[in-house]
């Protein structure tokens, strides 16, 4: 998608510090981490938000890139946040999975 803030990360119109890549799958760092590790993995795919997903493959291997970086960092205990709609906390519309580590983390989130 032509005017999508992290599809022009993906294709590296927009610098970002990119950490993992494969087929599916881009990682690079959030702009404004809220944990020592904030990663964003993303689709290289547009996808708007997680209620726009159709591809059970592709979600699988987004969370299983998820993980596995994780454990490459030596992430034990980790969250995963994916935020869907405005009011849930989305601001880019591209679908993305939060990857925060590195300290401990509260419940419930705000
Ligand atoms: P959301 O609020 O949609 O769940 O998450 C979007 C995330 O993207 C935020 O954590 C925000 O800090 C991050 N972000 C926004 N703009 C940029 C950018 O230009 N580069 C990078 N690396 N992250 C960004
Ligand atoms: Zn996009």
């Amino acid at each position: 998608m032509t005017d999508c803030l992290f599809c022009k990360i993906v294709s590296g119109q927009i610098p970002s510090k990119k950490v993992a890549e494969d087929g599916d799958v881009v990682a690079f760092e959030d702009i404004a981490p809220q944990a020592p590790t904030h990663l964003l993995v993303v689709p290289k795919t547009h996808v708007a938000r997680l209620a726009e997903a159709t591809e059970a493959g592709m979600l699988g291997r987004l969370f299983l890139a998820a993980a596995r970086i994780a454990r490459e960092r030596g992430l034990e205990d980790y969250r995963l946040v994916v935020n869907n709609g405005e009011s849930a906390g989305q601001s880019v519309f591209h679908l993305h999975v939060h990857l925060l580590g590195g300290r401990p983390m509260r419940w419930p989130p705000g």
